[in-house]
């Protein structure tokens, strides 16, 4: 693992790698920091599976969103610091105990040199199981090359397409073009494994700014294809600093939420899922059928 620390688009360059040294702008230090992790039955179909999703919730994240529901741990850290034998044990226990689909790796990216290294390990004894990594998108194509072999399917978010919004609410400088050239370059390496597909993009609709959901859309439909699995998220829900920062104090409407799914259907993507609009209507509907499934919230 090398110094300074540049996994992230912000690139803040930490000197984090090494005992002594100081965390990031994330707040990651020289050791994997786990929230919480076992099988998850809300992702997306593919996803979850018939055993669930093996989702392994990390501490940290590179972006600090205002309305972000897991503050404590993405904001302020809670959770456990964990030695890469530790993490390897967390990884084999939902493997080999829990028999989940996959390894869904939340918010990972400040932790990549310790997944790797405990897949490794794991790889050595035969438990191997393909990886998703799950993440608000906010990434560097250089570091998705470079761990590639931790991104069997890509769960990215399209969160902004405006610059401006992406740093008033989620202080992430240039997310517009990181997260686009993230898609891209998952789209265009193909693959996927299994039922696996290699990208599903997941669009959470944000009060007062679903024009940009749509232009995300448009974007998604123009320059990489309609045929990538989406996801239409109705699920907002203010918390945390959203609760005194309008637009975002508040739920997005009906009228919000239809222009985004209506924007979907339009631009002919097929391939992907719809949440029901009512919170207390969790469900994914296949886009342009009225088939369901269970989904719950991921973040
Ligand atoms: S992952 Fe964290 S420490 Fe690394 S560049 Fe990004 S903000 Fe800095």
């Amino acid at each position: 693992m090398a110094d300074p620390c540049e996994l992230c688009p912000r690139r803040c360059g930490a000197d984090r790698f090494r005992d002594g040294g100081a965390p990031g702008w994330c707040g990651a230090g020289n050791l994997p920091r786990l929230f919480r992790w076992g099988p998850h039955f809300g992702e997306e179909p593919p996803i979850t599976g018939e055993r669930g999703s093996g989702c392994i919730f990390f501490s940290r994240c590179t972006m600090k969103c205002l309305y972000c529901q897991n503050s404590p741990w993405s904001w302020r850290g809670a959770g456990e610091d964990k030695s890469v034998t530790e993490l390897a044990d967390v990884m084999r226990q939902l493997a080999v105990a829990d028999r989940v689909e996959n390894w869904n790796l939340v918010s990972p990216t400040p932790y990549l040199p310790f997944v790797r290294e405990a897949a490794h390990m794991l790889a050595k004894e035969g438990v191997r199981l393909p990886f998703v990594w799950n993440s608000s998108g906010y990434e560097r194509v250089e570091t998705l090359e470079e761990y590639a072999g931790l991104c069997d399917c890509a769960l990215f978010d399209l969160r902004y397409s405006s610059d401006e919004t992406a740093v008033a609410a989620s202080q992430a400088p240039g997310y517009a073009a990181s997260a686009r050239a993230a898609v891209k370059w998952a789209w265009g390496r193909g693959g996927g494994t299994g039922a696996l597909p290699p990208l599903v993009v997941r669009i959470l609709v944000l009060p007062g700014h679903a024009d940009e959901a749509i232009e995300n859309l448009a974007w998604l439909a123009t320059e990489v294809s309609s045929e990538v699995p989406v996801s239409v998220m109705a699920q907002y829900t203010p918390a945390y600093k959203a609760l005194e920062t309008p637009p975002f104090d508040r739920p997005v409407t009906e009228e919000e939420y239809g222009s985004v799914t209506e924007a979907a259907a339009d631009f002919g993507f097929g391939n992907g899922w719809v949440q029901g609009f009512e919170a207390s209507d969790p469900k994914l509907a296949l886009l342009g059928e009225n088939m369901g499934a269970d989904h719950g919230t991921v973040r």
